[in-house]
C-alpha cells in the first residue's frame, strides 16, 4: 500500500476515536444531569412524605397540649365551684365545666384518630424510607461510575490527542491539508475503499479506467464523484507480491 495512503488512513482512525472521545464526553454530562433530576424527584417524594408526617406527629402533640390544658381548666372550675355564693353562679359554672369537659372528650377523640393515622403512616414511613435509601444507593454508585468514565476519558483523550499530533506532525503538511480539506466536507471518512469499481465513500461507480489506474498509480487519487481519497481494497487474484 501507498506509504502516504497507510499514513492518511491511520490518521483518520485516530481523527474518528477522537471524535466518539467528544461525543461521549457530550454525553456523560447529559446523563450525569439525568441521573440527578431523578434522583432529585426521589428525594423531593421521600422528603414530602417525611414533612406530611412529622406534620401529623406535631398535630398529635398539639391535641396532648389542648387536652393538658382542659384538664387544667377543669381543676380550675372545680375549685371555683367550691366557693360559689349563689345557685345562679354554681349553675354558670357547671354549665362552664360541661364545656370544658365536652371539648376535652373532642380533642381526646382527635388525638385517638389521629394516632391510628400515625401509626399507619410510621409503617409506610418506614417502606418509603428504605425504598429512598436503595435509591440513594444506586444513585451514588451511579454517580461514582460516571465520574469515574469521565476522568477515563480526559485521560483518553489526552493521549489520541497526542497521537493525533503527532501523525499530523509526521505526515506530509500538503497531504494534511488535503485531508482536512476533504474531511470538512465529508464530515466523515476522508480515505475510502474501492469495490467492484463502486467508491465505499459515496456508492458510486467509478470509470473502468481509473480503477485500473489505481492498481498502478503512484499518486493517490481521488473519487471523481465525492473527492474522498480512495485506493483498491484487495489486490487482484493474479497481481504478485508488491
Ligand atoms: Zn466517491
Amino acid at each position: 500500500m501507498h506509504k502516504d495512503l497507510q499514513s492518511l488512513i491511520t490518521l483518520q482512525e485516530s481523527d474518528s476515536k477522537l471524535s466518539r472521545a467528544v461525543a461521549e464526553k457530550k454525553i456523560l454530562p447529559e446523563r450525569m444531569a439525568k441521573l440527578e433530576t431523578a434522583y432529585l424527584e426521589s428525594k423531593k417524594e421521600f422528603d414530602q412524605f417525611q414533612n406530611s408526617f412529622n406534620d401529623l406527629k406535631n398535630q398529635y402533640r398539639d391535641k396532648e397540649r389542648q387536652l393538658k390544658q382542659g384538664h387544667d381548666d377543669l381543676r380550675k372550675a372545680k375549685d371555683r365551684l367550691e366557693s360559689v355564693k349563689n345557685n345562679k353562679e354554681y349553675q354558670a359554672i357547671l354549665k362552664e365545666i360541661e364545656g370544658i369537659q365536652q371539648k376535652k372528650e373532642d380533642v381526646e377523640l382527635e388525638g385517638i384518630m389521629l394516632l391510628d393515622v400515625i401509626d399507619k403512616k410510621s409503617e409506610e414511613l418506614k417502606e418509603q424510607e428504605k425504598s429512598f435509601q436503595g435509591v440513594e444507593g444506586k444513585y451514588e454508585h451511579d454517580r461514582a461510575f460516571i465520574m469515574d468514565e469521565l476522568q477515563k476519558l480526559d485521560q483518553r483523550m489526552e493521549t489520541c490527542q497526542q497521537e493525533n499530533d503527532s501523525l499530523r506532525a509526521a505526515a506530509a503538511e500538503a497531504l494534511v491539508k488535503k485531508y482536512d480539506a476533504i474531511r470538512k466536507l465529508c464530515r466523515d471518512v476522508v480515505v475510502v475503499p474501492v469495490r467492484k469499481e463502486v467508491c465505499q465513500g459515496c456508492h458510486m461507480n467509478i470509470p473502468p479506467q481509473m480503477y485500473n489506474e489505481l492498481q498502478t498509480s503512484a499518486a493517490l487519487m481521488s473519487c471523481p464523484h465525492c473527492n474522498r481519497i480512495i485506493y483498491r481494497e484487495e489486490p487482484p487474484e493474479n497481481a504478485g507480491s508488491g
